[in-house]
């Protein structure tokens, strides 16, 4: 066990040596996915994946990091922390589960301070099918000159539009609007890209090697940016099924692990990650949560 403070790191490159060092520590091999780019500081990127248990255990629990990039400060604090906790370590071993610890699902954001990929996409909004038209988002479109405009900071008739499309729209159809998601514009906010990324690609690499055997799957997907400052707020993100939503709470101990505010609703089919998941018919996904912790200097969107 280390303490809470050294599990953290302040560069994408120290939280990839003592993730390294953590599941060197636990016993663990790791595999290791170049990318393609350098990191900020030069060094070498990577989406990493440690597997704690056999191939064919029946349950598994995925644990994944900086999907927002510059998220996975938080991420990769609790997965190198939970490497170093023996306890842990010795209750998911005893039950059966294998734990899958997947670092930096983005670690050009990461690295480079970004909430998307080196390709500018928001990888939550990547795993569609690109082989189907993507989804429109005309109410983007329609703000998108406003939210980047030319110069900065916006002039008083920027202002005034964008209060008109408020006082007009509401304020949830504006923030709907921008974090749902859109496919035109490659400059954008939010922008989902017109094909998978690399780290897209990746995951769905890890994915189909790592679950093929799972008869039951949870996967908590680390974000920041939501809820109070130093707390865990718990996202469910599995669709609309009561059962595994009650289940999902009971695991937190009754606590709740909401269903997506309205906030989030323009998520529903925005092209999240779990979307790489594609499971045998007797696999049953129990709980999938986004768990954004709090953070006082972000507003980032999980
Ligand atoms: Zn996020």
């Amino acid at each position: 066990m280390i303490s809470i403070a050294k599990a953290f790191s302040s560069s994408y490159a120290q939280a990839r040596v003592k993730f390294l060092e953590a599941a060197a520590t636990a016993g663990i091999n790791v595999q290791s996915h170049a990318h393609p780019l350098k990191g900020r500081d030069g060094e070498d990127l990577a989406m990493d994946v440690a597997r704690d248990g056999p191939m064919n255990a029946p349950n598994l629990l995925i644990i994944s990091s900086a999907c927002h990039g510059a998220e996975g400060f938080c991420g990769s604090g609790v997965q190198v922390h939970a490497l170093h906790d023996a306890d842990w370590l010795e209750k998911a071993r005893a039950s059966g589960t294998a734990v899958l610890y997947i670092h930096a699902l983005n670690p050009y954001g990461f690295s480079h301070l970004r909430r998307t990929t080196h390709e500018n996409v928001d990888l939550n909004r990547n795993f569609q099918d690109f082989n189907q038209s993507l989804p429109d988002n005309a109410a983007y479109r329609a703000l998108h000159s406003l939210i980047l405009p030319e110069q900065w900071p916006p002039d008083a008739a920027n202002q005034a539009a964008t209060l008109a499309f408020i006082a007009k729209n509401g304020e949830a159809a504006y923030q709907s609007a921008i974090t749902q998601g859109q496919h035109e514009f490659a400059d954008g906010l939010f922008y989902g890209g017109k094909s998978p990324t690399w780290s897209n690609q990746t995951l769905r690499g890890v994915l189909r090697q790592h679950t093929a055997s799972a008869k039951r799957i949870g996967w908590i997907d680390l974000h920041t940016g939501l809820g109070p400052s130093g707390h865990g707020e718990r996202i469910w993100a599995g669709g609309d099924d009561s059962t595994a939503i009650e289940r999902a709470r009971a695991w937190w101990g009754g606590g709740p692990a909401r269903r997506r505010s309205a906030r989030h609703a323009g998520l529903r089919n925005a092209g999240h990650a779990r979307c790489g998941l594609r499971r045998p018919r007797r696999t049953r996904l129990h709980c999938l949560v986004a768990h954004p912790c709090g953070h006082c200097q972000t507003t980032q969107r999980a």
